[in-house]
């Protein structure tokens, strides 16, 4: 069968796999870091893709913003001070604020043109921008971090791209020694950590240089996420200090939190690990 243009798509080499959508595209620019692209498609509503790999849909970017945000948030004792490095597209900031504990939450995006079009074609994922515990940094999160005061932040959310390009340094031990030094004593990260399906290799690297830069503990969470490679996705914690990942899961306050996937059920599941993830994990 071939696709004619009215197909996305994104061809995995090294999976032999690929993952469609059917529209059109309605905008394409090249900024100083990537390539943009928006979409108009017939399903998922409106497609940002980044470099050719999708970043986020209409239809499906609940499951990953409130995923990469709720688990580590209700995870943590007390989070304050937020800092989400990318995540220019603004959905993590949107979940991210809705925790009455922020106070502050520093998105740190390289590329400022991403934030732009999301306010244009996601406007619904912008609708906390002007929260005044918001502020909205264009820069290079891997150095935003190196400058960072020491143990200022309780919460980092890595929210990047996959690990080639101006994200590659956000995937190495040298970039989780400046994370550890500008947290807090009990601080954490989550990162997006790909797929258990077809990164468990990466997955086990960035668990191993989390724990030799100094992390106490690492974890694993999953969730599907149609438009990724796969299907399925997940996120990595590291906590600062051992034993430190507790869960806060009072129904109300998750009920207040307005979500169409994250609930305390789903948040149990999310970090019971399937046996294989679970044997690769204690071998990283
Ligand atoms: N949910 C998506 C995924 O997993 O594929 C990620 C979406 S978000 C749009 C990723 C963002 O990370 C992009 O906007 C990109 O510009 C940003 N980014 C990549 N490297 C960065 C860096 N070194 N500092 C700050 N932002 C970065």
């Amino acid at each position: 069968m071939t696709l004619d243009r009215s197909w996305f798509t994104e061809p995995m080499e090294s999976t032999g796999t690929a993952f469609s959508l059917k529209g059109e595209k309605v905008h394409e620019e090249q900024t100083p870091y990537q390539k943009i692209e928006i979409w108009k498609t017939e399903s998922f509503g409106w497609l940002m893709t980044i470099d050719g790999c999708t970043m986020v849909s209409t239809r499906d970017n609940f499951l990953y913003h409130e995923m990469m945000s709720h688990p580590a948030l209700n995870s943590h004792p007390d989070p304050q001070t937020v800092v989400i490095v990318g995540g220019g597209d603004c959905g993590t900031l949107r979940e991210v604020l809705k925790h009455p504990q922020v106070k502050s939450a520093t998105q740190v995006e390289i590329d400022e043109r991403v934030t732009r079009l999301s306010e244009q074609y996601f406007p619904e994922l912008c609708d906390r921008n002007d929260d005044p515990r918001a502020t909205l940094f264009f820069g290079d999160g891997i150095q935003w971090m190196k400058d960072a005061a020491p143990g200022s932040i309780d919460m980092i959310v890595i929210d990047s791209t996959d690990p080639v390009g101006p994200a590659e340094g956000l995937f190495g031990k040298r970039f989780y020694l400046d994370c550890i030094k500008a947290l807090k004593p009990d601080g954490m990260l989550v990162q997006q950590s790909e797929s258990p399906l077809l990164h468990l290799s990466l997955i086990q690297e960035m668990h191993a240089a989390m724990r030799e830069a100094g992390f106490a503990e690492t974890h694993l969470l999953h969730f599907p996420q149609v438009i990724y490679p796969s299907g399925w996705w997940s996120g990595s914690i590291a906590c600062k200090k051992a034993g430190a990942l507790a869960s806060r899961l009072d129904e109300q306050a998750i009920a207040a939190l307005d979500c169409k996937y994250y609930n305390a059920d789903t948040h149990r599941g999310a970090f019971a690990l399937p046996t294989y993830v679970r044997q690769a994990l204690a071998r990283a």
